[in-house]
């Protein structure tokens, strides 16, 4: 990777990227109708390259290819093992190609590339790996049954899947589908968002170079509401694997629900940090920070509700004061950057807009933050502290998608408890506290997907992770996610 030096530190170079072709039945196509759409670098606005818009044509050739690789191709029958090995040549390809993917992840969603090295691009690595182990892991049990009859138990897999994945964490968020899906033997079509479809594209040479034969994973760029509507309804996709908004996430389930096909829903959040009197607060307050100023805020596990125990009110806001405008803020090529841009000039109005009510029509305070950075071009906006909002606040029940954090105060531990759980979603929630008995009384008593104890988002593939109420249904991670890949299978056999 070359490198240029800018103000003292070494900034990476943005990648050139070709314009990028539809990965169908193992080769590269045009769409069919010949269009192509510009792909926007967050952090200066300019277009990086094109790639194809599918249309529902294409939709269909990636379909057919998934249908064959799945009905007569070799995948769904290897051995668990020869799938392993396979699985972890991807790994193997992957780190060699990690610059490639760094550079790629960077540029297309604006994520400083120190976070899409050591987060987006390490995971996926580490995800290949642990399914690869879970792919020669076949169980299945016997039951004798009543009047001398044998019966066995077994888990095949469901057959072409739909991965329908969201901007903010491309890599990630599509490879937490596929590496299971293939693990458990079953065929793709994935349909990238629009606005970061580039590491799937990149992610599709991966693949054919580590030996996935054609037609298995199949990759379709193009509109959400034509291809991933197309999907949902599609006789010849046989289970849908969405991630991205919950309004979004409504209409696939409907969709899919009518055509009587199993979809599994990752959508959005509106997370609580809890910190109790007894917490260790510089500890709790760099939780706080990284919890929803990572990935700009454009995170679906983002704490972005604070709940603090009243007498540390006062005192946790002048630390999140102080420490925010330290915070490097700027260019995602710089290895120093922590915040990058938002995703596009769209998602950073909605930010806007909703600092805007919090000033105007709900008379909060903007603490620190609040406006735009005008750098570059690009989509930068300053990570952002509301005070004095009421329960009610649009604030603090709406999913914003970016750094916005709202701060509440509370007088006990069940107040604590009413106030992280009011919200319409459940993805995660933390709680600061040293005390172990509360640790087990509060977290049992949160209605979120996943907990965290001292810490914000500590991830990892042999944890599940998955909302509960408007955050989703279903998990991904861990050996839990693969009863949504398979389906049972009992044979009896008569005496
Ligand atoms: P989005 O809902 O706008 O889009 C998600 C995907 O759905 C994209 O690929 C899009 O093209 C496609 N799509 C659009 N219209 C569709 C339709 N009618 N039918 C089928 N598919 C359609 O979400 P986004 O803006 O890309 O991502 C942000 C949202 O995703 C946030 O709400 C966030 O909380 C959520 N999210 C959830 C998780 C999780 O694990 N729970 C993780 C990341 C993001």
């Amino acid at each position: 990777m070359s490198k240029s030096e800018s103000q003292g530190s070494a900034v990476l170079d943005r990648p050139q990227i070709a314009p990028r072709l539809l990965f169908i039945g193992g080769r590269w196509v045009e769409a069919q109708s010949g269009k192509r759409r510009e792909v926007i670098d967050p952090s200066t606005g300019r277009v990086i390259t094109t790639v194809a818009e599918g249309g529902l044509a294409d939709l269909e050739a990636a379909v057919a290819a998934a249908r064959k690789a799945f009905d007569q191709g070799d995948w769904a029958r290897m051995s668990g093992r020869e799938r392993a090995r396979i699985l972890l040549r991807v790994a193997e390809v992957m780190r060699r190609r990690t610059d490639e993917l760094v550079q790629t992840e960077s540029v297309d969603v604006g994520k400083p590339v120190t976070f899409s090295r050591v987060v987006d691009v390490q995971t996926v690595i580490e995800e290949y790996e642990y399914y690869a182990a879970q792919a020669q892991v076949r169980e299945g049990s016997f039951r004798e049954v009543p009047g001398g009859a044998k019966a066995y138990v077994c888990r095949e897999p469901l057959g072409v899947i739909g991965a329908i994945t969201p901007f903010n964490f491309p890599l990630i968020l599509s490879n937490n589908k596929l590496a299971p899906a293939l693990a458990t033997g079953n065929t793709i079509v994935h349909k990238p968002a629009s606005e970061t479809p580039l590491s799937a594209l990149l992610m599709a040479e991966i693949f054919a170079e580590a030996g996935i034969p054609e037609g298995v994973v199949n990759v379709v760029t193009g509109p959400g509401s034509l291809l991933g509507d197309a999907m949902a309804r599609h006789p010849g996709i046989d289970k849908i694997a969405f991630t991205g908004s919950t309004e979004i996430g409504r209409e696939v389930a409907k969709v899919a629900g009518e055509a009587l096909k199993p979809a599994t829903l990752e959508l959005g959040g509106k997370s609580a940090h809890i910190i109790f009197e007894d917490a260790d607060i510089e500890r709790a307050v760099g939780s706080v920070i990284q919890g929803f100023i990572f990935n700009t805020g454009q995170f679906c596990m983002a704490g972005t509700r604070l709940l603090v125990a009243r007498p540390l009110h006062d005192a946790v806001v002048q630390a999140l004061v102080g420490a925010l405008p330290q915070v490097p803020l700027g260019n995602p090529f710089d290895p120093a950057t922590v915040v990058g841009p938002m995703v596009s000039a769209k998602q950073r109005a909605t930010s806007e807009e909703y600092c805007r009510i919090a000033r105007e029509d709900e008379k909060a305070t903007i603490a620190v933050g609040g406006q735009r950075i005008d750098l570059d071009g690009g989509f930068y906006f300053q990570p952002t502290v509301v005070t004095g909002v009421s329960n009610a606040s649009r604030l603090v029940q709406e999913e914003i998608f970016g750094p916005v954090l709202t701060v509440q105060a509370f007088d006990s531990e069940a107040e604590a408890v009413a106030l992280a759980n009011s919200t319409v979603y459940g993805l995660a929630a933390g709680l600061h506290t040293r005390d172990i008995g509360r640790v087990h009384r509060v977290a049992s008593q949160l209605k979120a997907g996943i907990i965290w104890v001292n810490s914000w988002a500590i991830l990892d593939p042999s944890v599940p992770f998955g909302g509960y109420k408007a955050s989703g249904f279903g998990r991904e991670n861990g050996p839990e996610v693969l009863s949504y890949y398979t389906q049972v299978k009992s044979t009896v056999i008569a005496p």
